[in-house]
């Protein structure tokens, strides 16, 4: 007999964990820690040990995943992706050898180690080496087909070396650059930010727009092969890697066959700190049965492999106490409450200052000031506060306010509909003024060396600026008046003032500060319009032509130029002598230097943007019409007249995966 409160914690679990997945695979919004979970879940199979009668079809230990909806054509998988079990212990290791080495009747087995990529699994069929379909892994039975977003992966190749017709899996992820962007721009353009890296690959590759997907910066790594014709499978999974790398596959390199336990486990420690160097998130250790027989004479369980096992690192997060929420003014006026923790060490580094986003999440959360707090790295970067724990109370803790005033020049703040942020509308706020010109001297903007914080706040003190236009007409004598700065400090900055007149219109752009423009987007107009007076003239219609440009952007370009004071400071910047125009993207060093493109016809899965992107980045030059100066015409589908040209003059002609080929073996 089941005890009644077992039967029914049980019950209750399986809701919890089901609506969780939901989150986590369908909405790729999670609202719970991956070790909150994962306690869950353990929680539920130790239950469900104990009472095995208690075991529901849909209880999550017997279900991979959740069944994806919406959006996606289905596509079944010919051969079920599995889950992984999971050790979170040295003793869940040991465990693990002991059934391994018990079912083979081996009293030593080869395992091979591999890093645990934290994305999302794939699976991509390929016939006679061309890709055919790529698809999620959804419930492990049924995934989604999105194969025309994988193809926009660098790392996905469209043409293998060999003709083979085979099946692989892999794991897409998104690196902890390109997460840290990503956030930037969402947060600049007023959108919910991915909690982390994983559910921002998650939410990338489930786009209805490739384009999407292709702007995220995706990487992927494979490893395994569920099937291959015209050859014998590998006979271990060494060589499964081996043979995947051979035929045009990224393999991660950082592996290793150990035959005892205790060095697996030595290994899975060593791990534990050496992860964070790596330049995306792992979240554990592979431990695989290298042999594939022995595998296939271990099987599967319901839900993962018999011959393998995740071993997962202890969650990173930390109690601290909450010691006050201080507000900071961005540079767009936004009023942003920061947490001051008492100082505590997670993930490898101090850690004493965290963002707490909004007022509304700080309610939500129902934090407050002197609550103990539970502190994360999202996606191993930026530090968290995940929320109180409220059962250390002492009464004490006060509920945090939003202030009605801006804490540096007192207007009345504000709120626009639709928008959680507060802001101080005050365009002369010294705080805007400040966080403007250190916004627009900072590396990706106007990159004026020596123009700091520090810098920038003396120059305001001295009322030396007051816009930053201003900039350009600073003398020596003014600058070496100032407190610490001495002549080569101050010819320094101005010969780094005088030189940033020379930045092409994507830099100044996205130095002005326009909300919603980010670094991208600046490009994208930069490279539309060519001059900024053009852009000063364009309509909402024709700025929602460029790709990267939504309604929001488009109505605050427009806002911004339409204010006098705007106009002023372009004015003086264009009399200062600050270039206004576009002057292409800057050649860059590669494989391709040198080396002149021309591009015609529909390339597969990529836009001609990002196929010019491509060459650029490996130093190649893209021009408009063939000649006898051009070094490949790459050619897509219905090339016309530029591919007979081409041929006329002898000029190489390479199709989409021939030059990715070329630039793989480089
Ligand atoms: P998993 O993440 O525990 O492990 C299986 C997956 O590991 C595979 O499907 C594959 O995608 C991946 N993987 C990465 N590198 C690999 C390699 N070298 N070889 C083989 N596989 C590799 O299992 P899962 O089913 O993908 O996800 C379950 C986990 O997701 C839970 O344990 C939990 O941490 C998290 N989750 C969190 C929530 C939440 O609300 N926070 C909800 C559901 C699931």
């Amino acid at each position: 007999m089941v005890p009644v409160d077992l039967a029914k914690r049980a019950a209750e679990l399986r809701a919890t964990l089901n609506y969780h997945n939901y989150r986590y695979y369908v909405l790729d919004d999670p609202e719970i820690s991956d070790a909150e979970y994962d306690r869950l879940l353990r929680e539920l199979e130790d239950i469900e040990k104990e009472h095995p009668e208690l075991i529901t079809p849909d209880s999550p230990t017997q279900r991979v995943g959740a069944t994806p909806v919406g959006g996606f054509a289905s596509v079944t998988h010919p051969i079920p992706m599995y889950s992984l079990a999971n050790a979170f212990s040295d003793s869940d290791l040991r465990e693990f050898d002991q059934r391994v080495r018990t079912a083979a009747g081996h009293s030593k087995v080869e395992y091979i180690l591999e890093l645990k990529i934290d994305g999302l699994a794939v699976s991509l069929q390929y016939v006679n080496g061309l890709l055919t379909t790529g698809a999620t892994r959804g419930d492990g039975t049924v995934g989604e087909d999105i194969t025309s977003n994988l193809r926009t992966l660098p790392g996905v190749p469209l043409r293998l070396q060999e003709p083979y017709t085979l099946t692989v899996r892999g794991e897409a992820y998104m690196s902890k650059a390109a997460f840290a962007r990503l956030n930037a721009e969402r947060e600049e353009a007023g959108q919910p930010l991915f909690a982390n890296p994983r559910n921002a690959a998650a939410g990338s590759l489930r786009q209805l727009d490739p384009k999407i997907t292709a702007s995220r910066g995706l990487d992927i790594f494979f490893y395994s092969l569920a099937a291959i014709a015209e050859r014998p499978m590998p006979t271990t999974q060494e060589e499964t890697l081996q043979l995947l790398r051979q035929v045009g596959f990224p393999v991660n390199q950082q592996r290793v066959v150990l035959s005892d336990i205790e060095e697996v486990i030595d290994y899975c420690q060593a791990w534990h700190q050496k992860r964070h160097a790596l330049p995306y998130d792992i979240d554990g250790i592979v431990i695989k049965v290298n042999d594939l027989e022995l595998q296939e004479q271990l099987g599967y369980t319901a839900k993962s492999p018999r011959w393998a096992v995740a071993y997962k690192f202890p969650a990173e997060q930390v109690q601290t106490r909450l010691l006050d929420i201080v507000i900071s003014v961005g540079r767009t006026g936004t009023l942003n409450p920061n947490a001051v923790l008492e100082p505590v060490t997670i993930a490898g580094s101090v850690v004493s200052r965290a963002s707490l986003h909004n007022a509304d999440l700080i309610a939500a959360k129902d934090i407050r000031i002197g609550d103990t707090v539970i502190v994360q790295k999202a996606g191993d970067i930026i530090p968290e506060v995940v929320g109180p724990v409220p059962a250390l109370r002492t009464g004490e803790e006060k509920v945090f306010v939003m202030p009605t005033t801006c804490p540096e020049c007192g207007t009345p703040v504000v709120r626009e509909p639709q928008e959680v942020a507060w802001r101080c509308p005050n365009g002369s706020c010294p705080a805007v003024l400040r966080e403007g010109l250190i916004h627009f001297a900072s590396r990706d903007a106007m990159d004026i060396e020596g123009l700091g914080p520090a810098m920038v706040s003396a120059l305001l003190e001295a009322d030396l600026v007051r816009d930053v236009a201003d900039l350009y007409a600073l003398q020596v004598e003014q600058l070496t008046a100032l407190e610490r700065v001495g002549q080569k400090t101050a010819e320094n900055l101005l010969t780094a003032i005088a030189k940033s007149k020379e930045n092409s219109l994507e830099r100044l752009i996205f130095a002005l500060g326009i909300r919603h423009v980010g670094a991208k987007g600046a490009q994208s107009l930069a490279a539309h319009f060519g001059s900024l007076d053009r852009l000063m003239e364009a309509s909402a219609e024709e700025l929602q032509q460029i790709p990267d440009v939504g309604s929001k952007m488009a109505a605050s370009i427009i806002n911004y130029f339409a204010a006098d004071a705007n106009r002023r400071v372009i004015a003086k910047l264009k009399s200062a002598g600050v270039n206004q125009r576009y002057l292409g993207t800057q050649a860059q060093e590669g494989v391709l230097s040198g080396k002149t493109f021309v591009i015609t016809g529909t390339l597969p899965g990529v836009t001609r943007e990002q196929a010019t992107q491509l060459i650029e980045q490996h130093g190649g030059q893209v021009a408009s019409s063939v000649s006898k100066k051009t070094d490949y015409l790459l050619a897509g589908e219905k090339a016309g007249s530029k591919l007979t040209k081409a041929r006329e003059l002898g000029v190489p002609v390479l199709s989409w995966e021939e030059l990715k080929v070329l630039l793989r073996s480089n």
